[in-house]
C-alpha cells in the first residue's frame, strides 16, 4: 500500500488546508500594524473560544510553558495549593509545583477518575490556607473530562483561584472562563485549535491579576505582567511565533463561522460513534466520565498493548496513542478532536479491527462501523 498518513492522535492534530497553506506566506515582521492587527484579531477570536472578557495572552510556547507561566505568575515559593492528579497531565501540576518551590497538596486519583466537586469543597475546607487549585478540564492521557463548573461554584466562594489546564478540551467542550469562574484557563495551539504545535494561550481573571501582583516565584520569558504591558501596545514582549498566529486566525475564522455550540455537538457526535464502536468489539472504556476529546480504550486482556499501537502505526499508519508511563500497554487513545471528521472514526475504528485481528483477537469485521455509522449518519449536519 502506499504509505498514506492518518494523523489520529490527541495532539498534534491534523491542520486544515487553508491553514496549512496560510504558513507559505512570506514572513511579516512582528513590529508592524500589519502584524499588530493579524495578532489582535487573534486575541479576540481567543476571546471568544475562552468565554472571557479579560484579554487572552499568546505565549510562543507548548503548552506546558502555559501551566509553568500560571504557577510561576500566581504563587510565591512556600505557598500551599492543591494539585488534582487523575493523570500525567494533572501529575505534571505538581512537579511544575515542586521545581518552583510551591508546596501542593497532591489529590491522587487513579487514571481515568474524576473528583466529585464536594470532595474538592471537602479539601478547601480541611486547608483553609491553600491559595490556588490546579486543575485539568479534560485529561488527555485518559480520557476523562472533570466537572470544572462545579469546581468553579466551589472555589468561587475561598479566597483561592481555580487554575484550568484546558488543554485538548477547550474548543472542543464547553469551559466558558467567567461563567464558570475559571480564574486562569489556559491551552495550546496543537490540539483543538487546529493549528501545528508552538503556541499556548492564557487568561486571568481580576482574581488571578491579584495573585500576580504579589506573586514572587522567579519567572523572566513568562512574565504575565511584561505580556500586559505589552498587549497595551498591541504586542508581545518578544517575539512570538508569528506564522502560527497568522495560522491561528485562518483557524479561529474556521471556528467561528462554526460557531462553538456546533463544534461542541460535532465532537459529542464523533464520541458517541467512537465509544458505540469500541463497545460493539467487546472493549471496555478506561474514564469512569469519558470526554468527547480522545476515547482511551483498555487493551484486551491477552494483548499486547505496546504491539497494538505499534502495529497500527507501522503497519496502517494510523497513528493512535498509547497509554503513558507508568501505564504503558494497558490501554490506547482514539482522538476525535481538533479538524477530525466523521470518516475519521470510521478509519480509526477500521484499523484497530484489523489490527486486533493481525494480533489474534477475535472481531467480526465491521461490527464497529455497523455501531458507529448510523450515529455519523443521523447526526450529519
Ligand atoms: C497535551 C497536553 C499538555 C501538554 O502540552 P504540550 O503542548 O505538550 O506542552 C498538558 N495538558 C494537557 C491536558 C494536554 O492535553
Amino acid at each position: 500500500m502506499i504509505k498514506k498518513y492518518y494523523l489520529l492522535s490527541p495532539g498534534p492534530t491534523p491542520v486544515p488546508s487553508s491553514v496549512l497553506s496560510a504558513a507559505a506566506e512570506p514572513i511579516i515582521h512582528h513590529r508592524t500594524a500589519e502584524f499588530s492587527k493579524i495578532f489582535m484579531e487573534v486575541t479576540e477570536g481567543l476571546k471568544y473560544v475562552f468565554g472571557t472578557k479579560e484579554d487572552v495572552y499568546v505565549l510562543t510556547s507548548s503548552g506546558t510553558g502555559a501551566m509553568e507561566a500560571a504557577v510561576a505568575n500566581l504563587c510565591s515559593p512556600g505557598d500551599q495549593v492543591l494539585t488534582i492528579n487523575a493523570g500525567k497531565f494533572g501529575e505534571r501540576w505538581g512537579n511544575i509545583c515542586k521545581a518552583y518551590g510551591v508546596i501542593n497538596k497532591d489529590i491522587v486519583l487513579k487514571w481515568g477518575t474524576v473528583l466529585p466537586k464536594e470532595a474538592l469543597e471537602a479539601e478547601l475546607k480541611a486547608n483553609p490556607a491553600v491559595k490556588a487549585v490546579f486543575a485539568t478540564l479534560s485529561e488527555t492521557s485518559a480520557g476523562q473530562i472533570f466537572d470544572i463548573q462545579g469546581f468553579g461554584e466551589v472555589v468561587a466562594k475561598t479566597p483561592a483561584v481555580l487554575v484550568v489546564d484546558g488543554i485538548s478540551g477547550l474548543g472542543a467542550t464547553p469551559c466558558p472562563m467567567d461563567e464558570w469562574n475559571v480564574d486562569l484557563l489556559l491551552t495550546g495551539a496543537q490540539k483543538s485549535f487546529m493549528i501545528p504545535p508552538g503556541l499556548a494561550y492564557l487568561a486571568c481573571s481580576p482574581k488571578a491579576w491579584k495573585l500576580v501582583e504579589t506573586a514572587k516565584c522567579q519567572k523572566f520569558y513568562f512574565d504575565l505582567k511584561k505580556a500586559r504591558k505589552n498587549l497595551e501596545k498591541q504586542t508581545t514582549p518578544w517575539t512570538p511565533g508569528v506564522t502560527l498566529i497568522i495560522q491561528q486566525k485562518k483557524a479561529l475564522e474556521i471556528i467561528r463561522e462554526m460557531g462553538l455550540e456546533k463544534l461542541y455537538v460535532h465532537h459529542r457526535v464523533l464520541g458517541d460513534a467512537t465509544r458505540a464502536g469500541i463497545k460493539a468489539l467487546g472493549l471496555e472504556l478506561l474514564a469512569e466520565r469519558p470526554g468527547n476529546i480522545l476515547t482511551a480504550v483498555k487493551t484486551p486482556a491477552g494483548i499486547d498493548g505496546v504491539k497494538l499501537v505499534k502495529t497500527m502505526q507501522n503497519k496502517y499508519m494510523a497513528y493512535i496513542a498509547g497509554a503513558q508511563d507508568p501505564h504503558k500497554g494497558e490501554f490506547f487513545r482514539i482522538a476525535h478532536l481538533g479538524y477530525m471528521g466523521g470518516f475519521d472514526i470510521i478509519t480509526a475504528l477500521t484499523a484497530l479491527e484489523m489490527t486486533l485481528t493481525d494480533l489474534g483477537y477475535p472481531v467480526v469485521a465491521g461490527a464497529s462501523i455497523k455501531a458507529a455509522e448510523p450515529i455519523l449518519r443521523e447526526n450529519w449536519a
